[in-house]
């Protein structure tokens, strides 16, 4: 006789920080979870690798006792520095953010996943879902019964990026990212704007590799000005120069194409997190803290359904409110900065960005407002 086949009360697609975050929350909180990765880890990611400080005690939470370390051994960045039509402008970041290489934290939260009780499969890339609660979760021979969703399959999978593709015509952005050997590292963040794009640099630990003097170095910006970082390195004079005393570590990643949307927390009865929900302009670098943040609030609006006190339906509209009370100013903040560095006529970005620098008070609110 066959064995029957079990039913989740949760599984949750693609682990990213989004994901993970929702599979640990709902496995601590008693659901039979299971957590779904087309990948294997570790991997590299194109990403800032800078995590704002909001999701720090959330992700302290999440990693299991080996992962706590790499949180501890982290570079700490307690400043923010723009570079912009030959102004620098300087901010604090307090409480300070912290610089995590993707490759050692995506790894660490799977880790943290399996030791929580996720039952947690790498290698199976989700193709389809069918029924509106339970549902079937259909990957190439294997079907999964389960009472809900979490999609978290990020900004580009097949499962989210169906039709986004045609319905932005316009210049195409790319991201792309590699890590660089630097003499005297800065403590910083360093924001390098130029028209059609921007260059974050940063100091980083890769695990493996101890404390060298690592930074990583990603940018994202529109394919008629630049596909490669060298030919992002042009774009700025500050950034020209002091990309001169670089030797580079590893080979380039890049990803494409970057279409900015906005927040959409639900799919019918299934639960969206991560970029999967919304992709928010990286020089926020609040992408990461989003992650997490929609997760684990995607998984405790669950967790009254699991639990059998509430209907699937409500518990959705329980996320869908609390996505939109908590991260939903970061979006609208975020959209409004975006025209600052990539519409506005040059001569008012520069006597805004002058106003600015006279007012440091006023970048402290705007850099806290995208938190
Ligand atoms: C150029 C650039 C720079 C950035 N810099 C920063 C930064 O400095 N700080 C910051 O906070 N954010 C930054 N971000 C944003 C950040 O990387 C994302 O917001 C973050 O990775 C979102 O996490 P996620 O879990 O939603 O998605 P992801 O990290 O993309 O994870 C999704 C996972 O789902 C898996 N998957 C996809 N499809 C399937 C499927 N069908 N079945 C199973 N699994 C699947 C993928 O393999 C992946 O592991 C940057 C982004 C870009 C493009």
């Amino acid at each position: 006789m066959e064995e029957p086949v079990p039913m989740y009360d949760l599984v949750v697609i693609g682990s990213g920080p989004a994901g993970s975050s929702a599979a640990i929350t709902a496995a601590r909180s008693g659901a039979r979870t299971l957590l779904l990765e087309r990948g294997r880890f570790p991997r590299t990611k194109v990403c800032g690798e800078f995590v704002s400080a909001e999701s720090l005690g959330l992700l302290s939470w999440l990693l299991d006792s080996r992962g706590k370390d790499l949180l501890n051994e982290a570079n700490r960045i307690p400043k923010l520095r723009i570079f912009s039509d030959g102004l620098v402008l300087t901010s604090q970041l307090d409480p300070p953010a912290a610089s995590v290489s993707r490759f050692d934290l995506d790894a660490a939260l799977w880790e943290a996943a399996g030791s929580s009780g996720v039952e947690a499969r790498e290698q199976i890339t989700v193709e389809a879902l069918s029924g509106g609660g339970p549902f079937i979760v259909c990957a190439g021979e294997n079907a999964f019964e389960s009472r809900s969703v979490i999609n978290a399959s990020g900004r580009w999978s097949r499962l989210t990026a169906a039709g986004l593709i045609n319905s932005k015509p316009g210049k195409k952005w790319l991201g792309v990212k590699a890590h660089f050997a630097e003499e005297q590292l800065s403590q910083s963040v360093d924001l390098y704007f130029f028209p059609g794009g921007y260059c974050g640099v940063q100091p980083v630990v890769l695990r493996s590799q101890g404390k060298e003097n690592r930074i990583n170095v990603c940018a994202m910006v529109r394919t008629d000005i630049a596909s490669t970082l060298s030919g992002v390195f042009e774009q700025n004079s500050f950034l020209q120069e002091r990309s001169r005393h670089w030797s580079q570590l590893t080979e380039p990643v890049s990803t494409s194409p970057l279409i900015f949307r906005e927040p959409r927390p639900l799919q019918g009865n299934v639960l969206l997190a991560g970029d999967a929900a919304a992709f928010v302009d990286p020089f926020v670098g609040d992408g990461i803290s989003l992650a997490l943040r929609s997760g684990a609030l995607a998984a405790r609006a669950l967790i009254p359904y699991v639990s059998k006190r509430t209907s699937l339906a409500a518990a959705a509209q329980s996320y869908r409110r609390a996505y939109e009370s908590e991260l939903g100013p970061v979006f609208r903040v975020s959209s409004r900065l975006r025209p600052i560095f990539f519409l506005l006529p040059r001569v008012l970005r520069v006597a805004l960005l002058a106003g600015l620098k006279r007012s440091p008070a006023l970048v402290r609110y705007f850099v806290q407002h995208t938190r």
